[in-house]
């Protein structure tokens, strides 16, 4: 007998956590951070619904923190089991996770130093170290399909899923889980990445499967028709005619190099003049470096491009800003050029010194190139709103505001389509619809039901369902 219980990642794009669990052991699927709306956020804070020492082993599809950031925090509450993923995502996760820890820490700090918390002292819900505890339990291996052990009677293997570097499809072996004693097979998509996408390859075709779990963040929407690379080069060769700064608050993780592969590409066809472009940003910057040093993870043009003795994440003029001393001397440049730095919805990070000083200046363009939630300030100034809040100070917003809507890390509905056509001939008993709002999550469930015909469902929070 097997069972799978949904603890995250359902109803909500956040907390993605999926418990296997057998006669002889349990295993998480994910190990995610809720984010975003308080009554989400306050999961992170209660006690889990699973004893995490009673955890045989964690799979992780890939390193963003809404897969990965909770589990530090498991590893602080007797976690201390093996916890398995891609290189790529282990290289990510080095980064990412400490990060994490760090950002727990400050905020907490603030809350005291400030007296805003209800619980005093405020308390990180884990630190840096938690987060380096948590890397010695990293196993990483390939994801080309390599079946290994994971715990009593649970074989997985990886497949890349083209969503990030390391993301990763997980196909869970478990033995004898039918009634009829045979084997049963739950495959999970993770992040299922955007065909074409630079840098990293396509999705791979769906394993064959008992049970499937899929995303559904775009599941009820399309991605912008306009080709990202035409809206940078309309945006950049505008500013460089005006001598004119561009300011692009991007993700450090995926973003930021899609980017940079983009404007050296642009470069390489004479699309644009080569301008002064400056990586803003010590994670962006550690983040580059792995996503090159991973071979194995790239597509075919970024292979031909390196053939051709070039660096694809490395535009012709180009400065990669490390120190803080170092970006304080870059926000004194002059004249055309292009700072990218993180964060990307300018919640925080070095992007914030450059807007206090560029978003006034009504010469300078600040480009979204990435969905900006609700209450951040990058959402205010892409709502036109006169005034926003920088670093304690008002600043008046009189820069020009572009968004290109064509970057997406994420698979649109049809897309989701597109890939489970690898199904069709041998559809899965049930398919279960997870990472989308509700809304998003239903009208997947709906295309599939039209399209194939299959069972699809929409799980809740804590439902559990028997592996049959
Ligand atoms: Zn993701």
């Amino acid at each position: 007998m097997a069972s799978i219980s949904f603890w995250g990642g359902v109803g909500t794009v956040t907390g993605s956590k999926y418990l296997i669990q057998t006669d002889r052991a349990r295993v998480l699927v994910d190990c995610g951070m809720f984010q975003g709306l308080k009554e989400l956020r306050e999961r992170n804070w209660q006690e889990p619904p699973f004893n995490p020492r009673a955890i045989d082993a964690v799979l992780i599809t890939h390193a963003h923190i809404d897969h990965t950031g909770y589990l530090p925090r498991l590893v602080r509450q007797g976690f201390h089991g093996p916890v398995y993923c891609s290189r790529g995502t282990a290289d990510l996760l080095k980064i990412l996770l400490p990060d994490a820890g760090r950002l727990q820490e400050e905020d907490a700090d603030y809350r005291n130093r400030h007296n805003v918390t209800k619980h005093a002292p405020a308390l990180p819900l884990y630190t840096e170290k938690d987060a380096d505890a948590s890397l010695e339990l990293i196993k990483s291996t390939t994801n080309i399909g390599e079946r290994f052990q994971v715990a009593p009677g649970i074989t997985a293997s990886f497949r890349v899923s083209g969503h990030i570097l390391g993301s990763s499809l997980v196909l869970v072996e478990i033995e004898g889980a039918g009634a009829d004693r045979t084997g049963r097979h739950v495959s999970f998509s993770g992040d299922l990445g955007h065909y074409d996408q630079p840098i990293i390859q396509d999705p791979t075709p769906p394993p064959l499967c008992d049970y499937l779990l899929v995303e559904s963040t775009y599941g009820d929407r399309l991605h912008d028709p306009e080709d990202p690379k035409i809206a940078l080069a309309r945006i950049i060769n505008d500013a460089a005619k005006r001598n004119a700064p561009v300011l692009i608050p991007a993700f450090a993780v995926g973003r930021t190099q899609e980017i940079l592969y983009l404007i050296r590409e642009l470069e390489d066809e004479n699309l644009i003049p080569v301008l002064p472009v400056i990586v803003d940003s010590p994670m962006a910057a550690a983040a580059t470096t792995a996503y090159a040093n991973r071979k194995e993870e790239h597509d075919e043009e970024y292979v031909s491009i390196l053939r051709s003795q070039r660096h694809p994440l490395r535009t012709r003029s180009m400065v990669t800003a490390s120190s803080k001393a170092e970006s304080k001397r870059l926000n004194d440049a002059k004249g055309a050029r292009i700072i990218i730095s993180a964060s990307g919805m300018m919640t925080g990070g070095r992007v914030l010194h450059h807007a206090l000083r560029l978003v006034p200046d009504p010469e300078t363009t600040i480009v979204f190139v990435g969905y900006q939630a609700a209450g951040t300030t990058g959402r205010r100034i892409q709502n036109g709103e006169p005034e926003v809040k920088i670093l304690g100070q008002w600043i008046p917003v009189r820069c020009r505001i572009e968004k290109i809507g064509g970057f997406s890390a994420h698979a649109d509905w049809q897309e989701i389509l597109r890939w489970l056509e690898g199904l069709k001939e041998n559809p899965p008993k049930r398919t279960f619809l997870t990472h989308g709002e509700p809304e998003a999550a239903e009208a997947m469930a709906g295309h599939i039901r039209e399209k194939f015909g299959w069972t699809a469902e929409v799980p809740t929070y804590g439902e559990k369902f028997e592996l049959l």
